[in-house]
């Protein structure tokens, strides 16, 4: 059970649609805290120094128009000045003596008391004639001043001073400072409901943004999981961003190659099959006949015994074709290679192939370029020469004309072999390679072909970094080239 939890939390919170959604809330987070802090304190600090400069602006007037007053004791004439101006000045205003007890008050509340705050303290020990200080009653209530339902007060005084007697009397004006916090309140909450709106818009966006990814992501794992059960033909949509895109395209080369893979080696399974059952089925017919025809003449049995070893020979070129196209099919074979002269290999295998062609009333024509070397494996060049020169002969009817080319052409040298038999059709040159493709399959067989030769060549051709290809002028004849990298002196 805690395993299965933990697997899904680690599921949800692994996945890249919550990682984008806690990155752009952490993001968006921060930043809110940043601004919101970096604003309010700005907005804040700005009106409370403009407050100051007001307050202390107005609290050294009125010291200066009650200082005769307060000097006189004139308590009645100093009440009177004090109402009025803290009129003027919406607040409260008290005088205090030179040791911090009042002695007039607009509230008429605190008479005979002795203020102590910073306010205060710093002017009747003498170190500064102006005091200002910021209070929110609630967590600091300071009886002593404290103005009705007020949260917050500022406290400003400044000193009564007698020239060359120094501090007679302080004037200590309290006013709310209610309009600058609810001020301050409006915009933090404004700032708050704009946090919430952009977080839940960032949040949608980035839900939206997190499923643009995620949903090619998921196309692309449902394609791969269904390509694992074997199906080969799944494709995904090749949409998104310009990776997915990429990505999904990627995917779309692989599975084709590999559906086009998984059909050409199921038709190869199926061609083969055919070419060893086409033998197998004449042999059982033949072996029948002799098993079960005892009446048979020694001819027949004799004639038929050999048909039976013409198609036990032709099932042996079939498997030993089929086995050397599944090693050269190995992509790991290694070519034992060597440096050789190929002029003197085509020569020597031309020259023989010659005689052959001259005892089936063929000519065959050698134009070889002298001190060609290759680095290369000698017994498959072997096979190659010889392949072609045989296909040659075996395609071209009696008077044909075979012509083997060796020549160098830039950085590669060229073998060809030319004839003028019946050619390849247009349609077929680009099949002419493939397993088991023959134009004529009746002659192929007759001549013992099996189909595998060509594609033997070209995967031999192939292993060595070379070129094969064929022109042909159907009904005039056909060349086969094969171009090789050339030896490096
Ligand atoms: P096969 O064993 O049938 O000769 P190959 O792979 O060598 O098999 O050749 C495939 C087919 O290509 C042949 O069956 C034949 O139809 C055609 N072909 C090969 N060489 C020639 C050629 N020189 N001229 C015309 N057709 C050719």
């Amino acid at each position: 059970m805690a395993i299965i939890l933990q697997t899904r939390v680690n599921k949800l919170f692994g996945s890249i649609r919550w990682n984008i959604v806690l990155v752009f809330l952490l993001l968006l987070i921060t930043s809110f805290f940043a601004i919101a802090s970096t604003t309010i304190s700005l907005v804040g600090n700005y009106q409370l120094n403009q407050r100051m400069r007001n307050d202390k602006y107005s609290v050294e007037k009125m010291a200066v128009s009650v200082t005769q007053l307060f000097l006189n004791r004139d308590i009645s004439g100093l009440n009177h000045a004090i109402e009025r101006l803290a009129g003027e000045n919406d607040g409260r205003l008290m005088i205090l003596d030179a040791s911090g007890k009042v002695i007039a008050d607009t509230y008429a509340r605190a008479e005979g008391m002795r203020i102590s705050l910073a306010e205060t303290a710093t002017i009747i020990n003498g170190e500064q004639t102006f005091g200002y200080g910021v209070y929110n009653l609630d967590s600091n209530p300071i009886n002593a001043i404290q103005n009705g339902a007020m949260k917050w007060i500022n406290v400003c005084t400044s000193a009564i001073i007698l020239e060359g007697r120094g501090v007679q009397g302080i004037v200590l004006f309290s006013a709310s400072l209610d309009d600058v916090m609810n001020n301050l309140n409006v915009l933090q909450n404004n700032i708050l409901v704009f946090f919430l709106l952009t977080a839940m818009i960032s949040l949608l966006l980035s839900f939206i943004l997190a499923a643009v990814i995620t949903t090619p992501i998921n196309r692309l794992t449902q394609g791969i999981k269904e390509m694992g059960k074997g199906d080969f033909s799944v494709r995904v949509e090749e949409k998104g961003s310009y990776e997915i895109k990429k990505l999904s395209a990627t995917f779309n080369n692989m599975s084709e190659k590999l559906e086009n893979l998984e059909k050409s080696r199921s038709q190869f399974i199926s061609n083969a099959s055919h070419e060893l059952k086409t033998p197998l089925s004449t042999m059982k017919i033949l072996v029948e006949s002799v098993l079960y025809e005892e009446s048979m003449d020694a001819d027949l049995r004799k004639e038929f015994l050999t048909d039976v070893n013409r198609e036990i020979d032709r099932l042996n070129s079939v498997v030993k074709d089929l086995l050397t196209l599944v090693t050269l099919d190995n992509k790991q074979i290694s070519l034992n290679k060597s440096l050789f002269s190929l002029s003197d290999l085509v020569t020597d295998i031309s020259g023989r192939m010659r005689l052959y062609a001259e005892k089936h009333h063929k000519k065959l024509f050698i134009h070889v370029e002298e001190d060609i070397d290759i680095y290369a494996d000698s017994a498959k060049m072997h096979h190659i020469i010889n392949n072609l020169i045989d296909n040659a002969i075996k395609y071209t009817e009696a008077d044909g004309e075979i012509n083997v080319n060796l020549y160098r052409k830039g950085k590669v040298v060229v073998f060809s072999v030319k004839d003028n038999g019946p050619g390849i059709p247009k349609k077929d040159i680009n099949h002419i390679f493939d397993r088991f493709y023959r134009i004529d399959k009746a002659r192929s067989r007759d001549t013992g072909g099996t189909g595998l030769g060509l594609s033997i060549v070209h995967q031999m051709v192939m292993l060595h970094g070379g070129n094969i290809y064929v022109e042909s002028d159907y009904g005039h004849g056909a060349e086969f080239f094969v171009e090789l990298p050339m030896a490096k002196n």
